[in-house]
């Protein structure tokens, strides 16, 4: 079957015929019909994160089961899947605690010396980003890594839930439990903030914020149900929210989608009271934030890994929420690209010119 791999990084993916193994027993082979293009692959695209061999990327995918072994019973052939970047094993502290988001992950992989699930033309091994690997026609996964879907969804929009929908619906529905009526920021408009804007709107925020300084991306957010927008090039942001919500001393709820300094003390900035700011974007190093007050005012700042979901009960969810018109997923996908054009979609993502592409299977 066809996959595309990355043989070293940073490089480009090349289409290749593998071989893929017949399920153990708690294995699922599942035909990909749809594999969305996520930005979290760039670190091994063209950050140089170091490969330990040759790797099918893609961990946002969704298509139907063909294979499952002697001891699955929560799929069988020809049910609908959705698949989950972080699977989880059902028996660390984390999942026992149902915090799947936190798995420690130890048994979604094949064991060390068990033969991979892949393997190239020449018989050597061939490894699966996140135990997953979904540019790839077919893939060979623990069955802790799918959830089951409605067989009505279409694929393409099946496969955006996986990722980015979680991080942000979640991070606003489950992280920061936002109350109805209450007023929310939402800095950073791409793919995850989009989806904040779409968590508050469910959960019946007053007044939706979105910040950013790319007026198209306000535009779209506006679109997704902000209510207000700030456009921040000229890093005046707390002035006009002070213009917009007088007399309130700030949001009760801030997301930030971006990971960087400024935007990290902005979502601590804009905080009123008792506010609480959900970090999203990925950082790493020494920030400075001012702390002016935050004890005090009863402020919190908190974390969110893949929006704390629980994904078997809540991305079938999500996609009923998309049958019933309350979610965005079709306005979410700019692109529809075959296999064999990956890395000129990857390098629209690099470009900062699309929402997101998914690779479609014949
Ligand atoms: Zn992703
Ligand atoms: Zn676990």
């Amino acid at each position: 079957m066809k996959a595309a791999v990355l043989f070293e990084s940073p490089g480009k993916l090349q289409i290749v015929d593998l071989h893929i193994d017949d399920p153990g027993p708690r294995e699922v082979k599942v035909r990909i019909a749809a594999a969305g293009l996520c930005h979290s692959d760039l670190h091994y695209l063209d950050r140089g994160r170091p490969l330990a061999g040759p790797m099918v990327l893609g961990h946002e995918a969704a298509g139907v089961v063909e294979e499952v072994g002697s001891a699955v019973s929560y799929v069988q052939p020809g049910d609908h899947v959705v698949f989950f970047v972080v699977g989880y094993c059902d028996s660390c502290e984390w999942c026992v605690a149902g915090n799947f988001a936190m798995c420690d992950r130890k048994f979604v992989g094949r064991k060390r010396g068990e033969p991979t699930r892949l393997r190239l033309p020449d018989g050597s091994p061939c490894l699966q980003l996140s135990d997953l690997g979904a540019f790839a026609e077919q893939t060979l996964v623990h069955e802790n890594l799918v959830a089951r879907i409605p067989s009505d969804i279409p694929f393409d929009r099946a496969a955006i839930v996986s990722c980015g929908v979680p991080t942000g619906v979640g991070a606003v529905l489950n992280a920061a439990r936002v109350r109805s009526g209450a007023t929310v920021a939402v800095i950073g408009c791409g793919g995850i903030g989009l989806n904040c804007i779409q968590g508050a709107v469910l959960a019946g925020a007053s007044r939706i914020v979105a910040i950013d300084i790319n007026d198209g991306k306000l535009a779209t957010a506006r679109s997704f149900g902000a209510t207000d927008t700030i456009n921040n090039s000229a890093g005046d942001a707390l002035e006009r929210l002070g213009d917009l919500l007088p007399g309130t001393g700030g949001v009760d709820y801030s997301f930030e989608a971006l990971g960087l300094q400024q935007t990290y003390e902005l979502a601590c900035t804009v905080l009123r009271k008792g506010g609480t700011a959900t970090l999203l974007g990925v950082a790493s190093g020494t920030f400075q934030i001012p702390m002016d007050g935050f004890a005090v005012q009863g402020k919190r700042i908190q974390g969110s890994p893949m929006g704390s979901v629980h994904f078997r009960r809540e991305l079938p969810h999500y996609l009923e929420l998309y049958r019933n018109g309350q979610l965005k997923l079709d306005e979410l996908i700019s692109n529809r690209i075959p296999l064999e054009q990956i890395n000129e979609g990857y390098a629209a993502i690099s470009d900062g010119n699309v929402a997101r592409s998914v690779v479609i299977f014949d």
